[in-house]
């Protein structure tokens, strides 16, 4: 927390606003629109929620294609079922650790001759906050017409070309789980340029509520919905975001220096200076010949210090894997050999003191 999460919590406790909407859920939705530089915001009660909303919009039907990358987390992909959609994972390039330009457009021309259709949508991921190829994906997806979902749940407050991460899908999404660079214990949002969407993204989430005096739905509901006591965490993380950036690239910096002495390690990296990372977790990658991940992993940990393996690819989960995947299994490659190392926003130097020992004494 920054400090000032409380005092918005207090708000909604004096006014006696703990009902599920109130001011602080329509002052946090303002200041995500702000921040990412989007139309509108709704904030909801999780990133994974938000992509559910944000499929059902699109209109994405039963049996539709919808592609996403195989290197991420469960929650990009698990609202594709939701849908009784099918997930077509494509594999990452080596360089963003993202969705590869030539892998997706082999996927979508596959696709193509199968189906006879081209995928409705692709979830496009920002790994670890390191912005994905944006020129190209787009690119390709605007040639086929092809509706771009940004899951920026690990990059808020990252850029490519000067412009927020979120900002570039006709939807974005953010997640502002326990583990992301901001919290508000649980909790995401969906954002795009194009209001009736949002609007319709709010009611949905509010159980598809006609408007009428008494109860009356006509279409599927959700409660999905942000409270606004959370959301008052939510506007005091947001007065911290940057500084939690900051921090967080500072850490980047400190395992750089550090391991820089030792070889064959490698880091997710900014490719150049168009990609602009928030490095919500750095994470590196060890030459197996040298040194295995895992007894790194493992060394650590003696010393109460976390370093977790990198995300499991989706095509290798048991749910997923009779799905179709477009790759060359280069991310089961690094799943084998990465590491997420200890990246908090609140790292004292006593934490990177002894991180810094225990990392040494692993190596001599
Ligand atoms: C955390 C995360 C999500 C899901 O967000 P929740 O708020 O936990 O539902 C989706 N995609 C990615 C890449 C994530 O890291």
């Amino acid at each position: 927390m920054g400090g000032q999460e409380q005092e918005f919590v207090n708000l909604a406790f004096d006014t006696n606003w703990i009902a599920p909407l109130g001011p602080n859920v329509n002052g946090f939705e303002n200041d995500i629109s702000q921040y990412a530089n989007v139309g509108h915001s709704a904030a909801l009660s999780s990133g994974t929620a938000a992509i559910h909303l944000a499929l059902i919009i699109l209109g994405v039907r039963r049996g539709d294609d919808v592609l996403v990358s195989t290197f991420t987390f469960s929650g990009s992909v698990n609202p594709i079922l939701y849908m009784d959609a099918l997930p077509v994972m494509v594999e990452s390039e080596p360089t963003t650790w993202n969705i590869d330009p030539q892998a997706l457009r082999e996927a979508i021309e596959d696709r193509k001759r199968l189906t006879g259709k081209v995928p409705k949508a692709l979830i496009l991921v920002h790994l670890y906050g390191m912005p994905a190829m944006l020129d190209e994906l787009l690119a390709i997806c605007k040639e086929y017409g092809i509706m771009v979902i940004e899951d920026a749940a690990e990059a808020m407050g990252s850029s490519y070309d000067g412009k927020k991460l979120g900002s570039f899908g006709d939807f974005g999404i953010f997640s502002f789980n326990g583990n992301k660079i901001i919290t508000t214990s649980g909790g995401g949002a969906l954002v795009s340029n194009n209001k009736k969407w949002i609007e319709k993204s709010r009611f949905l989430a509010t159980q598809a509520r006609d408007k009428a005096v008494h109860y009356q739905h006509s279409e599927l509901g959700y409660n999905y919905r942000m409270s606004n006591i959370v959301a008052g965490i939510g506007r005091g993380q947001m007065l911290v975001l940057d500084q939690w950036v900051e921090k967080r690239r500072q850490v980047n910096q400190f395992y750089r220096e550090l391991l820089k002495l030792y070889e064959g390690i490698e880091f997710l990296t900014e490719p150049n200076d168009k990609y602009y990372s928030n490095h919500w977790l750095t994470a590196i990658t060890l030459d197996p010949k040298q040194h295995a991940s895992e007894d790194l992993r493992l060394h650590l940990l003696k010393d109460n210090i976390e370093a977790r393996p990198l995300w499991k690819p989706m095509h290798l989960q048991p749910i997923f894997a009779k799905y179709p995947y477009y790759g060359n299994g280069w991310s089961e490659e690094m799943f084998a050999k990465g590491l997420c190392l200890p990246s908090g926003s609140n790292m004292t130097e006593e934490n990177y003191d002894r991180i810094q020992r225990a990392i040494e004494s692993f190596f001599s």
